[in-house]
């Protein structure tokens, strides 16, 4: 049954979160209205033709009435700001006061960590801590709102030269990433495109009454980055070797701020082997195959006298979505048409 009576307010509406849930929701009925950067391009484009979208376009910094039209009519909202956009803590906070004023009944949104209230020694990273100190302003507001934490996207794999995710293709074909992230670390992996869309449509589906306050790992695999290049040397059938650098080589023109960012990041996972998602809703035990040894997910110095939690930190993003693509899916079926996308012909 179409859900006729049921308007989201989506901003970024092409991001690769965005544009999962507006597929998944109108999917089965529900009436959007989004915020977009720009109609032009591909994914604008296609969202345009699906019906029951309305697409808004404009920047969302210091703009009321853009803000205002997205929210005319809807009764709930899915918000992931994004720094190309500006200054997140205005515009996160002017999207809560816009949300409050409409009676928002469910507003999900998209928030991440700020590792410096959990250890006087690790950073706060930029892109991340900004929309932590949202998250806290909406749970000021009181809106009935959730949470969702989202792992490293599959798709930040490329093996254009972009710093951080580059799966670079060696003179023999081999295969080789290299990050400041810990070897034998499990860090949490989301396919963005594929499964943000269907589990944020089943949290809406389930209501504030089930997830009011919530924090939800949005995030299908726990997997070492040996463990990574051990799927896309699977998948892609060619050597893939995992290299440990504390250093995150900046080889090509990145955004404002996304060095500071990356900096932060060098301190964060390479020097300290912080957790990616820390904090006690994200601490699990669970135990090392083939052994009585446990791993502990989410912990940090202060954290010794607290019990984690039982089960997995994928434990509720699976229950949300089940049939989610992991990355030695991404990686056989995905990342090949990407690259092609991109002009690279090593598949041939
Ligand atoms: P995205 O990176 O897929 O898309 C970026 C969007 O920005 C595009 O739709 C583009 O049209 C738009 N854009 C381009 N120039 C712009 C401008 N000047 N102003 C405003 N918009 C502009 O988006 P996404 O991945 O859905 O969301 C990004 C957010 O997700 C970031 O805040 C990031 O920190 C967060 N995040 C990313 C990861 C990851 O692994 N990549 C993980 C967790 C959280």
């Amino acid at each position: 049954m179409p859900n006729r009576n049921k308007t989201i307010a989506i901003v970024n509406g092409t991001g690769r979160q965005a544009a999962s849930v507006i597929r998944a929701v109108t999917a089965v009925g529900y009436t959007v209205r989004a915020h977009v950067h720009s109609l032009q391009g591909l994914v604008a484009e296609e969202l345009a033709e699906i019906p029951n979208v309305s697409l808004f376009e404009g920047a969302l910094l210091n703009n009321s009435v853009l803000i205002d039209t997205i929210f005319e009519g809807a009764q709930i909202a899915f918000i992931n700001t994004n720094p190309l956009g500006g200054d997140e803590i205005k515009i996160g906070k002017a999207l809560a006061n816009a949300a409050k004023k409409r009676n928002i009944q469910h507003f999900v949104y998209s928030s991440m960590p700020d590792h410096s209230i959990h250890n006087p020694h690790w950073p706060a990273l930029p892109q991340w801590a900004c929309k932590f100190t949202v998250e806290n302003y909406i749970r000021q507001l009181g809106l009935p709102s959730t949470f969702v934490y989202t792992g490293i996207y599959n798709n930040n794999f490329t093996s254009l030269p972009y710093p951080l995710f580059c799966m670079d293709f060696k003179d023999n074909g081999r295969l080789e990433w290299r990050a400041p992230f810990h070897p034998d670390t499990k860090l949490p992996w989301l396919d963005a495109e594929h499964d943000v869309g269907p589990a944020v449509l089943q949290i809406f589906k389930d209501g504030p009454s089930k997830w009011h306050g919530h924090r939800i790992a949005l995030a299908f695999e726990m997997l070492t980055p040996v463990q990574v290049c051990q799927a896309f040397e699977r998948a892609l059938e060619r050597p893939c070797k995992y290299v440990f650098d504390k250093h995150i080589d900046v080889r090509v023109p990145v955004p404002n701020g996304y060095r500071e960012q990356l900096a932060g990041i060098e301190i964060l996972f390479g020097q300290y082997n912080a957790p990616y998602f820390p904090g006690p809703d994200f601490d699990y035990e669970t135990k090392r195959k083939g052994s009585n040894d446990t791993i502990t997910q989410g912990r940090s110095s202060s954290d010794s006298a607290r019990k984690p939690k039982a089960g997995k930190l994928t434990d509720e993003a699976r229950s949300l979505w089940p049939a989610y693509r992991p990355i030695y899916e991404y990686a056989k079926e995905a990342f090949i048409v990407e690259e092609e996308a991109n002009g690279k012909t090593w598949m041939i």
